[in-house]
């Protein structure tokens, strides 16, 4: 058997309900019967957003980012760790796993700076945009995360990690999750979304990009990839420059989509390679 690592990144979007993140632990139960060794991240932008509102705090974005205050991050936090996190985990032991839930803290498996966020004003200036608790990641340390695997264990880790001064920052999911996959060297990073993968006339599915180069990027961004694509792309491209062989971009909303595309070579998503 192969005990080859794949990271799942798991978002929010792809969550909506509670059959189809059971639909997915089930997926990654067939991976890991395979031989795969599977570590899962996600974020959880829908049950945040619920979260503000119902603690009925309104927030300020910019260029498609929240400002985080102390007061959003505590909200923040307790949604992704005891909401989120918490429910994936259940749902994952259910499905036959030994799953472990972690944020970036646990075992200080990831550590974050604070965000430097560079914007326009109105002048077409450039100036520095103070997003309050949004991080970055600054350290990966997988020895935790080897450990659980090495167990047989799934670690299900979220996007939240501390500075080394003990402050804690909410970090963009696909940006955390391809951090991790580059300093694992996973075989495979794979982003589970609510759309096929990247459109070239967004949002018609049948302009689907199947293939990408690292090459062919620089001619997309600024143009055909929009709003949550930029950090997924990213995130792609980190993680394949950092040595990841392929990362893909999968539609979670059709959980077989991952058995096809890594089990049986199936032609699916949006691949990333050198
Ligand atoms: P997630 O929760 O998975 O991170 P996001 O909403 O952050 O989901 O990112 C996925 C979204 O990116 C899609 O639902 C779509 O609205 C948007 N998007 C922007 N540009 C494109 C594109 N070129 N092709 C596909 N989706 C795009
Ligand atoms: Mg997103």
């Amino acid at each position: 058997m192969q005990t080859k690592k794949l990271l799942i990144k798991y978002g929010g979007n792809a969550m909506t309900n509670q059959s189809l993140k059971s639909e997915i632990a089930k997926q990654v139960l067939a991976l890991s019967e395979e031989g795969y060794q599977v570590i899962l991240v996600h974020g959880g932008g829908p049950f945040i957003n619920k979260a503000l509102r119902s603690a009925d705090i309104q927030s300020e974005f910019f260029d498609g980012q929240r400002k985080t205050t102390s007061e959003a991050f505590l909200h923040i936090e307790k949604t992704l760790i005891g909401e989120v996190n918490t429910d994936l985990v259940g749902i994952f032991n259910q499905a036959g796993l030994k799953a472990v839930g972690l944020s970036g803290k646990d075992g200080n498996s990831v550590t974050a700076v604070k965000y430097d966020h560079e914007s326009k004003d109105g002048k077409g200036n450039p100036i520095h945009v103070d997003l309050g608790q949004v991080g970055r990641v600054d350290t990966v340390d997988t020895s935790l995360l080897n450990l659980l695997l090495s167990g047989g264990f799934t670690p299900i880790m979220t996007c939240i990690a501390n500075d080394k001064d003990g402050t804690g920052y909410n970090i963009n999911g696909d940006t955390f999750a391809g951090q991790i996959a580059a300093a694992l060297k996973v075989d495979q990073y794979i982003l589970l979304t609510d759309v096929d993968g990247l459109f070239s006339d967004y949002p018609d599915p049948k302009s689907i990009i199947r293939e990408l180069r690292l090459s062919d990027l620089s001619q997309h961004y600024g143009s055909t990839i929009q709003g949550g694509m930029i950090p997924k792309i990213k995130s792609c491209e980190e993680a394949v420059v950092a040595g990841v062989r392929k990362a893909v971009i999968l539609n979670g909303t059709q959980p077989d989509q991952l058995r096809r595309y890594i089990l049986e070579n199936e032609s699916l998503g949006t691949t990333l390679t050198p």
